[in-house]
């Protein structure tokens, strides 16, 4: 049984989450959108297994060098956006100078693909594919907690006009890996509150199920 604690990050508010085990020992981070010193001294209770990425824009991973030096864990994020760690062009911090320096870091140490299964913590974190907002979004999903990046929020849904995106490919990628899981489905946004699967299905007005 997992549990976790968010942390909301940076000039756009992305959702850091902080994910432990049982027994309280081991962590997870998935997208630290900052070097953010309340999430770093709450790190230095646990041992940090793994940073895994959603996706790889500036708010996502201005973290990720900072975490992976002090902490020597590796960092995940799917293929398709295996380089955009250390081109600030790609991960979009090169035209954001209001929100964020240029980032340029180290490439990823593993690289995801989808349908992966990453056993981390004692639980098993599935990588789902869901490109759209951009080509390598993924969620993973653990148990009953979908970890979404920006593919899909509370009633809305992931800009699809930067670079690599594409508005078809988010739906179909909503419809048909998001919308098919099981309805009490937790589904923990790069932006903004929680919901389920189950809520998304009803009433998200963007894609319908
Ligand atoms: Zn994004
Ligand atoms: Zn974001």
């Amino acid at each position: 049984m997992l549990t976790f604690q968010t942390f909301s990050l940076g000039a756009l508010q992305t959702n850091a989450y902080l994910v432990t085990d049982a027994e309280r020992t081991g962590a997870v981070v998935i997208d630290p959108g900052t070097a953010d010193p309340a999430l770093l001294r709450r790190l230095e209770a646990f041992e940090l297994k793994a940073i895994l990425l959603t996706h790889a824009h500036f708010d996502h991973i201005g973290g990720v060098e900072k975490l992976r030096e002090r902490f020597g864990c590796p960092v995940y994020l799917h293929s398709a956006e295996k380089d955009w760690l250390g081109d600030a062009a790609k991960n979009g911090s090169l035209h954001w100078p209001e929100a964020t320096p240029p980032i340029t870091g180290n490439p990823p140490d593993r690289l995801l693909l989808d349908g992966d299964e990453l056993q981390l913590l004692g639980e098993t974190f599935r990588v789902l594919h869901t490109p759209g907002h951009s080509p390598g979004s993924v969620g993973f999903l653990c148990g009953d907690l979908l970890f979404a990046g920006d593919a899909l929020f509370r009633r809305s849904v992931g800009r699809t006009d930067l670079p690599g995106g594409s508005s078809d490919q988010l739906t179909k990628s909503i419809r048909e890996k998001l919308y098919v899981l099981p309805e009490d489905v937790i589904v923990l946004p790069g932006h903004g509150p929680d919901t389920t699967i189950g809520e998304e299905r009803r009433e998200n007005p963007f894609v319908r199920a």
